[in-house]
């Protein structure tokens, strides 16, 4: 089985984040695509966000009923500070005889060998390396494979770009419209949108 994780803090989870989600669900040929949220990003320590909880209510309310996807509690439950490596020996682990593929946006080319035990993410999975459509000025995708190449150890797959399509949304935009009391239909999925309406979350800018 073809297993691929999807990791990110979801706050919340938007249209943007299912359409490349099913893009690289399409592109890996993956049997199955899981959602990590995690509880507190590492190079992120002091950006407030919704709680843990609420944004892993949020993305299994985003995914439900749809057989491509589902999510993993393993950050959340585990909480403090959530590193990608940690969560790879264990989910990795559970499913020792498949294969196993970790996007990454292309940005985090600039801070890879920054993160916690890069080489042995590397060993555990392959990188799929999210890229929209390439802008004119631009690393092209032999750069961007490149910086993750740099840390790779000996035997360790090489990473593939994964081509998505540009979706102009962020969590960002979506917290802005509600805290504006702009509708947030389409932006986000339907039970979404009713899970943030019933817990009034974004109403002021987060603490
Ligand atoms: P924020 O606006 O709060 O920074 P975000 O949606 O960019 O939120 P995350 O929830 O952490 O941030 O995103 C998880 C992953 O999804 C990241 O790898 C990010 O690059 C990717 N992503 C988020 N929004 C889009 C989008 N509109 N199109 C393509 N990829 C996206």
């Amino acid at each position: 089985m073809r297993r691929g994780y999807f990791g990110g803090t979801f706050d919340p989870p938007h249209v943007g984040h299912l359409l490349v989600a099913s893009d690289a669900h399409a592109a890996l040929q993956l049997d199955r695509l899981t959602f990590v949220p995690n509880a507190k990003q590492p190079l992120k320590a002091d950006t407030a966000t919704t709680s843990p909880a609420l944004r892993l209510e949020m993305v299994r309310r985003a995914v439900e009923g749809d057989p491509r996807f589902d999510v993993d509690p393993i950050e959340v439950e585990r909480g403090g500070t959530s590193y990608s490596v940690d969560t790879l020996e264990h989910l990795t682990a559970q499913h020792p005889g498949d294969d196993h593929v970790f996007l990454v946006g292309a940005d985090v080319g600039r801070s890879f060998a920054q993160w916690r035990e890069p080489g042995r993410i590397m060993q555990l999975a392959q990188l799929g390396v999210l890229r929209r459509q390439v802008e004119e000025g631009e690393p092209d995708d032999a750069e961007i494979l490149a910086s993750f190449q740099r840390v790779a150890p000996v035997g360790a797959r090489s990473p593939v770009i994964v081509r998505t399509r540009r979706v102009d949304v962020s969590s960002t935009e979506v917290r802005a419209r509600v805290r504006a009391g702009q509708p947030i239909t389409g932006f986000v999925p339907d039970a979404v949108a009713r899970f943030i309406a019933e817990h009034g979350l974004y109403h002021s800018a987060l603490p």
